[in-house]
């Protein structure tokens, strides 16, 4: 593909795209512009890191058919396999949100910085690309891509901008005022009604609610998460390696207590399903809101107190 108008600094955009999440509201923002009610996109973009949930990458198989048919193409960009890359004693590790059990009985939550490396940096590799500036071209003043995001008005908090010159964020549902119930209702109209959130299987942001649904309905993914939270108890395999000894232990939930071991239905049992997410956060039942949605979280950032290590490279990496 080929940007529209690269020379034309004052002329709009020189590329449409959208960040699909493939979750509830990108998919709505995707079925929008098939169906004409906002305009089209050159081309939707879709972060994998390689450890979704299978129902995630089956919508997106249906989803890709639909839109191509629509005239709008679906690409997959990927930083790497996010849980392969973390056990690799061999790859260069990328901090997760783990949560963290200090010496001293005190908790905290390790740096994110995979949203950055598996979400953030292949979608601006790729939109650079498409523009026709790949990297380190410099990108003229005035030629950008529109990029629009998936946020609900119930998320408006979320909204940010990319921080790019040459990425301009957008965001139709909040101009539509489509809140997530809307968005709901509106993809069960349209046969994507089992659209489920996206997140990596193993995400330490999960509530109960987001392990519990990985647990019943995706077996595979929880036997790799339960093992995966086992391998990570006292650090990457690529920091120990290198005698980065962590002081404390790591957790994929946020209770610190091994997955397995934590009883995910006390006290919601019954209380709503999960991944169909209809209302607001409850507490440790629920996703962290932040969630991961790539131009809206704050990735890169310390999120609260980095767990101490021996190693420089265990925290900061
Ligand atoms: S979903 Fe969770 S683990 Fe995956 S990239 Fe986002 S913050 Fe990291």
């Amino acid at each position: 593909m080929t940007a529209r108008n690269p020379a034309a600094p004052d002329r709009g955009p020189a590329l449409r795209l959208l960040s699909l999440g493939a979750g509830v509201q990108s998919t709505t923002v995707l079925l929008l512009a098939c169906e004409g009610e906002i305009p089209s996109f050159d081309a939707a973009l879709f972060a994998d890191t390689g450890w979704e949930p299978r129902a995630v990458y089956t919508n997106l198989d249906r989803l890709t058919a639909h839109a191509e048919r629509n005239g709008i193409p679906v690409h997959r960009v990927t930083g790497g396999n996010i849980r392969t890359d973390a056990l690799d004693p061999k790859h260069r590790f990328v901090s997760m949100p783990l949560h963290t059990l200090n010496p001293d009985g005190t908790r905290g939550l390790a740096r994110r910085q995979c949203t950055s490396e598996y979400k953030i940096i292949p979608l601006k590799k790729t939109a650079r690309a498409l523009l026709g500036y790949p990297h380190p071209r410099r990108v003229p003043r005035g030629v950008y891509v529109e990029q629009a995001i998936g946020i609900s008005i119930d998320e408006i908090g979320r909204a940010r901008d990319s921080g790019l010159r040459f990425l301009r964020n957008v965001f139709p549902l909040i101009n539509l005022g489509f809140d997530r119930a809307k968005c709901l209702e509106y993809l069960a109209e349209r046969g994507f009604g089992q659209t489920v959130k996206s997140a990596c299987v193993g995400c330490p942001f999960h509530g109960n609610a987001g392990w519990r649904w990985v647990r019943d309905h995706d077996p595979h993914g929880w036997a790799e998460a339960v093992e995966f939270d086992r391998a990570i108890r006292h650090g990457y395999p690529h920091a120990t390696g290198r005698g980065q000894q962590l002081r404390g232990q790591y957790f994929l939930h946020r209770s610190c207590l091994p997955l397995d071991q934590v009883d995910l239905d006390v006290p919601a049992r019954g209380k709503r399903h999960l991944r169909l997410v209809t209302a607001e956060p409850e507490g440790d039942e629920d996703d962290d809101p932040d969630g991961c949605s790539p131009w809206s979280c704050r990735s890169g950032e310390p999120v609260t107190d980095p767990a101490p290590h021996t190693g420089p490279g265990e925290s900061a990496a």
